[in-house]
């Protein structure tokens, strides 16, 4: 198989493949330091086209208004295409991306899941009947909201759009997407995967551009019924904003600053394995990343060595070699992103906290940092309240239970958190106590496409995944009949 990819990748507006009116963008490949390829950049008229189309799609009741379990079969028809292409899919995404091609290919196995669990729970979206007393027969339906507006952050593009225009679909919306800045080639095969699927043209719209002309173009855009928005929290409140100005409903799933307590009783063994998945899978750019471990202080030392000595296994580079799955890492998104990320772990030095591995950015060309493990951090520090979204972990001691449970909750963010024990009680209360959409207990990550997920506080609100998120996509009608008199 080749190793290169096409040099110019166009959007997708209306089931045609276009060149944007704002131009080309450069896409830097993060795991060499060169050039991945060139994309179409949208402009506000762009954008105005795609909705139009997907407005079109949606009044003609052709998605809508089908029988659902068709139209579930056609959603899970996408997640086969992605299957099906999984090589050449995974080849732009480590280009754009950086992340090894193993990352690359559990990232579209991801994707492909959510159409399998979406497509499966179309025909499931039923109404209930209301009793009205003698005289009235009265009963709810659900109705798709229409044009379903997607924005889309660069760690996971594939999975996060995956995750919205399945269950968009599903419940009989259309689409458009809007693909981040950085890594916004390997999203364009959804348009395949919809057309291979049967979708009519116009039905799922894919364009990328900046931030502040497509993106406040669509989240302001009077045609659009519903906005799903992935990203960091200040984007989140001006889309919030632009969401209110429309009176739509919008889906916040923003940062976040997530904590492990580990008790003296847990399995040390297993939790290391989840602190190689929970913080150097991706390099760390995950938004529901283990970056707290909250230690009990009669095991602090020993955890902090033993997760230095996880850190220290991976080997770091190029993820387009790193074709199996492995002790190993890729790089970071971006220069820009991985001097943030060093930045971080500068001022946590200078204030206090040691750097028991990394630390600092490695001398290679391209965006990596060292996998790192902070001892020593107070609960306060910089570096234990900012979302680093990188391969940067730290770690904080406690005395008592309530103290470790006070500390996960020291934080603007609540998307995950996790708590390693055999003492069920103990895990049961902390569970209840953590202020988090998810609580993980002795895994971290456990639960699915089937579970739902969501944030607590500044990260963000409505939950995707599970049968929770068919409701983001429908609106709910009550038809009541007054019966004529017997
Ligand atoms: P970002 O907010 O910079 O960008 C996200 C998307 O919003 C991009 O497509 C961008 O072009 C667009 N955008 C930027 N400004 C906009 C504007 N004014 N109007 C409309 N759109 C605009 O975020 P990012 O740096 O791409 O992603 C990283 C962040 O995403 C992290 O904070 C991470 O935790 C979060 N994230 C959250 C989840 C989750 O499910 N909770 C998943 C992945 C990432």
């Amino acid at each position: 198989m080749t190793s290169s990819i096409k040099p110019y990748w166009k959007n997708y507006i209306d089931g045609a493949w276009v060149d944007g009116a704002a131009g080309r963008l450069t896409v830097d490949n993060p795991g060499t330091g060169g050039v991945a390829a060139e994309v179409a950049l949208a402009d506000a008229g762009d954008v105005d086209r795609a909705v139009m189309a997907a407005r079109r799609v949606h009044e003609s009741g052709e998605l809508s208004a089908m029988r659902p379990v068709l139209r579930g079969r056609m959603v899970r028809k996408i997640g086969d295409y992605l299957l099906a292409h999984i090589d050449e899919i995974a080849l732009a995404l480590t280009h754009e991306a950086g992340k090894p091609i193993w990352e690359s290919k559990i990232e579209i196995e991801g994707a492909a899941r959510y159409f399998e669990y979406y497509g499966n729970q179309a025909e499931t979206v039923e109404g209930r009947s209301i009793p009205l007393g003698d005289g009235y027969f009265d009963f709810t339906t659900h109705e798709p909201r229409g044009v379903s507006a997607q924005i889309i952050p660069w760690n996971f593009p594939l999975e996060m759009i995956a995750r919205g225009i399945s269950a968009a679909f599903a419940t009989g919306n259309t689409c458009v997407v809007k693909t981040p800045e950085l890594t916004p080639l390997a999203s364009t095969y959804f348009a395949n995967a919809a057309e291979y699927a049967g979708f009519p043209a116009g039905a799922l719209n894919i364009i990328c551009g900046y931030g502040h002309e497509a993106g406040t173009a669509l989240s302001a855009h009077p045609g659009v019924d519903h906005i799903v928005f992935t990203g960091s929290v200040g984007t989140g409140i001006r889309i919030a904003t632009a969401a209110a100005q429309n009176v739509v409903p919008c889906v916040l799933e923003l940062g976040g600053k997530s904590a492990a307590i580990v008790h003296n009783d847990a399995d040390i063994d297993a939790f290391l394995n989840d602190v190689r998945w929970g913080i150097f899978f991706n390099a760390g750019q995950v938004c529901s990343a283990m970056s707290r471990v909250i230690a009990h202080e009669s095991i602090h030392d020993e955890l902090v060595e033993r997760m230095t000595s996880v850190a220290t296994s991976l080997s770091v580079g190029p993820g387009l070699d790193r074709l199996e799955v492995g002790a190993n890492m890729g790089s970071m998104v971006s220069v820009s992103q991985r001097d943030r990320a060093a930045g971080l772990c500068e001022t946590a030095i200078s204030e206090g906290a040691k750097a028991a591995t990394g630390g600092h950015k490695l001398n290679l060309p391209g965006a990596y940092l060292a996998p790192t493990v902070f001892a020593d951090v107070a609960p306060d520090n910089t570096i234990a309240q900012e979302e680093v979204f990188g391969p940067v972990i730290s770690v904080l001691k406690f005395r008592e239970d309530a103290e470790a449970v006070k500390i996960a909750n020291n934080s603007n963010f609540g998307l995950v958190g996790g708590v390693f024990t055999r003492d069920l009680d103990r895990a049961t209360t902390a569970a209840r106590q953590i202020k988090a959409g998810q609580v993980f207990v002795n895994e971290w990550y456990a639960g699915g496409v089937e579970t739902p997920f969501g944030g607590y506080g500044k990260s963000g609100y409505g939950r995707e995944k599970g049968r929770e998120a068919l409701w983001n996509y429908v609106q709910t009608k009550n038809i009541a009949i007054k019966l004529p008199s017997a």
